[in-house]
């Protein structure tokens, strides 16, 4: 019922190299936003091999604010970054966090632009503020970080999670470390922690997406309850776990 997703932006020239190791020895993972078109993700984009087994995603191809940016340069912007990054990284770029957490002001143009980036093949869009509670987001497209990057685990574990997935989720920029900004100490503290608590699930901010859509998306037929995605969820009946295999259906005699 709680899960972890941590993301790092920009790339920044070999300071995301300890981080990578720091996550992966203690086979944690996390998602990385990177701009395909900038100098500051160069080394990324050079070392794919690095970033095996965490989940790249589009930060932009050049790091501009999407506010009032006209259609033809977010669709350059974005499959740009699906291109390079994709090809370089052999994964499907669909997740997005915005340059700068800069967002359109007007509801009207925010609504627009989003619909553009789900036509694009993105699921989710991160920003910058913050969420004030651990509840999964209502809508993927604005996704609000909810911790500070190296906030206690203690504080996520010991908020509600009796509903669905709860997510316990933060960012910052690797740099930050080779600056002195951010202590990799304390980071490595917490990276312990989740590492040895059994009851959060580190994941990738795709992979959380897709597993909270597919949840919401369950229906319920006639023969029983339907999962229409290519995952297995969970649900919860009478303090009991059950899984709901990938596109099948789970009588409710099984219930
Ligand atoms: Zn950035």
């Amino acid at each position: 019922m709680r899960a972890s997703c941590q993301s790092f932006d920009d790339g920044t020239l070999g300071a995301e190299w300890p981080v990578l190791d720091a996550l992966r020895k203690r086979g944690l993972t996390a998602t990385f936003f990177m701009n395909s078109r900038h100098l500051q993700s160069q080394d990324a984009v050079k070392y794919p091999r690095r970033y095996a087994g965490f989940e790249v995603a589009s930060h932009g191809a050049s790091h501009k604010g999407f506010a009032g940016m006209p259609e033809g340069q977010v669709r350059d912007e974005i499959e740009t970054d699906q291109k390079i990054l994709g090809d370089a990284f052999g994964q499907v770029i669909d997740g997005f966090a915005y340059p700068y957490g800069n967002v359109p002001k007007e509801a009207a143009d925010l609504v627009k632009l989003e619909n553009q980036l789900r036509a694009l093949g993105l699921i989710y869009a991160r920003w910058t503020g913050g969420a004030k509670d651990y509840a999964p987001p209502a809508d993927f497209m604005r996704w609000k970080p909810n911790c500070g990057f190296l906030a206690p685990v203690e504080e996520f574990l010991a908020a509600p999670a009796e509903e669905t997935v709860c997510v316990r989720m933060s960012f910052t920029h690797s740099i930050g470390f080779a600056r002195g900004q951010i202590s990799f100490d304390a980071w490595e503290k917490i990276l312990d922690r989740l590492a040895a608590e059994t009851a959060i699930w580190n994941v990738s901010m795709r992979d959380y997406a897709r597993y909270v859509m597919a949840l919401r998306a369950l229906e319920k037929t006639e023969a029983g309850l339907r999962n229409n995605a290519a995952i297995a969820v969970w649900v919860r009946v009478k303090g009991r776990a059950i899984a709901v295999p990938a596109n099948s259906t789970l009588a409710w005699s099984a219930l």
